[in-house]
């Protein structure tokens, strides 16, 4: 590249730190980078941003593939990404994203702790159905365009706080998502393990090497029935997890005590599953007998012939074939029930979350996916004993001076000038520079 030009366009760059306040006001820690909670500091901007810095340096396969999706994707329940930054002097890559003060881990944790104080026990039923509703339409986006979100959680399911998109609902973190439509090689050789072990339908557990939608729509069935009852359905002590073999005998264990073990005749398909052989091994039909998700659900006061028990079964169906997808879901009767579900999931009533608190860097990692039942290892594996954050709260960021601020949907020149050159990657690392090509970006 010519030098001058070179010069001057580093002097246009637009840097992060120049334009936002975020130092301090960390609020989450995903599997792939750290989220702080940011202000513009142009005096006329005081809208709230979220800024995810992506774990380690360069581009990395996984925030090629968040930033590939989100540019194209857009839906008022997925989350929005408004700018991309890359800082050429340490090699970070930063997303700007619009804030979310609440998430479904929190809202549940904010429920199971009333239920402990014998208080406000559960979501209400008509915020409850406002989510799935809302939940269903982003991933019915999303699968309508040939994407897998792969990793539905809580955690990931933001709600926006006061202001003009309050009570909606904002599915985040695609680093696990991709393109499903016509995979090169098994999706299963790329990514061994994905999903969140509660929320990782059978099938996965089984060692499907072609999964589908079906994952997903599994994973809502797990957060449906976990927002009925304030607690993780499939939950399940995890000691070791961090395992590049999918079976896992105690997780499937778990889900036969809630569900059964399945018939035959309800999962032809069971018998071709690569982990057929370990499950006949390890399993027995007569030890699941009396188990039922009609029993499981009546400890909860859900009857199984409401409108929501026939809907949750539908989306917990062992049979990943059988499965309700999400466009049928959304058309369900329990949808066309009193209460209807409203765009604003807190239907206009005060909000009772706590907005979120900053995190120091000590409680980084406790604070991290980990202890949402996440990827890594789960130290106690009961949410409600997990390992205890240190959290301080903080003044927001303040505006400093007005600088030119990016519009939406814009990315900056630093994207087009490094991220459209699919030749042009920081990492040293070969292999990686080649995966970071957006030529494979789909695979
Ligand atoms: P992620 O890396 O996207 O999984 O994010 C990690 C955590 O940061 C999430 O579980 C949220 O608690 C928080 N977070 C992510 N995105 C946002 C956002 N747009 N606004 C507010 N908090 C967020």
């Amino acid at each position: 590249m010519d030098y001058d030009f070179k010069v001057k366009l580093a002097g246009e760059r637009l840097k992060v730190e120049d334009l936002f306040e975020y130092e301090g006001c960390k609020v989450g820690r995903g599997t792939y980078g750290h989220v702080y909670k940011a202000k513009s500091k142009n005096e006329g901007d005081q809208k709230e941003y979220a800024l995810k810095l992506i774990e380690g340096t360069g581009l990395s396969m996984s925030a090629c593939r968040e930033i590939a999706l989100l540019r194209e994707l857009k839906h008022p329940n997925l989350i929005n990404l408004q700018k991309v930054f890359l800082s050429h002097s340490d090699r970070k890559v930063w997303l700007l994203i619009e804030y979310a003060e609440h998430d479904l881990w929190h809202i549940i944790k904010f429920h199971r702790a009333a239920k402990a104080n014998k208080k406000n026990v559960y979501v209400p039923k008509g915020m409850v159905k406002s989510l799935l509703h809302q939940i269903l339409d982003g991933i019915r986006y999303l699968h309508t365009n040939w994407i897998l979100h792969r990793d539905l959680k809580p955690a990931n399911i933001l709600v926006m706080g006061e202001g003009p998109e309050r009570g909606r609902v904002k599915i985040a973190d695609m680093g696990f998502a991709r393109l499903f439509n016509s995979p090169l090689k098994p999706l299963a050789d790329l990514d061994p393990v994905v999903v969140t072990f509660w929320y990782r339908a059978p099938e996965l557990l089984l060692g499907a090497r072609h999964y589908t939608k079906a994952i997903d729509i599994w994973a809502i069935g797990c957060i449906f029935a976990e927002l009925l009852t304030s607690e993780p359905i499939f939950h399940c002590r995890q000691e070791d997890i961090k395992t590049s073999n999918p079976y896992h005998h105690d997780q499937l264990d778990r889900i036969f005590n809630v569900m059964g073990f399945p018939q035959e005749k309800d999962w032809e398909d069971i018998r071709k599953m690569p982990e057929h052989g370990n499950l006949m091994k390890d399993f027995k039909r007569a030890n699941y007998q009396s188990c039922s998700l009609v029993k499981y659900m009546d400890r909860y006061k859900i009857k199984p012939d409401t409108k929501a028990f026939i809907l949750l079964s539908k989306l917990l169906l062992m049979d990943p074939t059988k499965r309700i997808t999400s466009e049928q879901s959304l058309q369900d009767p329990y949808f066309q029930e009193d209460p209807l579900p409203t765009s604003d999931v807190f239907a206009g009533h005060p909000i009772p979350y706590p907005k979120r608190e900053f995190l120091t860097d000590d409680d980084q990692e406790d604070k991290s996916d980990a202890s949402k039942g996440g990827q890594q290892t789960v130290q106690t594996g009961d949410p409600n004993h997990g390992p205890q954050a240190k959290r301080v709260r903080m003044a927001p960021p303040h505006p400093v001076s007005s600088s030119g601020m990016p519009q939406q949907g814009q990315v900056s020149n630093d994207y087009h000038s490094h991220i459209s050159n699919t030749n042009v990657m920081y990492s040293n690392n070969s292999q990686q520079q080649q995966q970071n090509s957006f030529g494979m970006r789909y695979q």
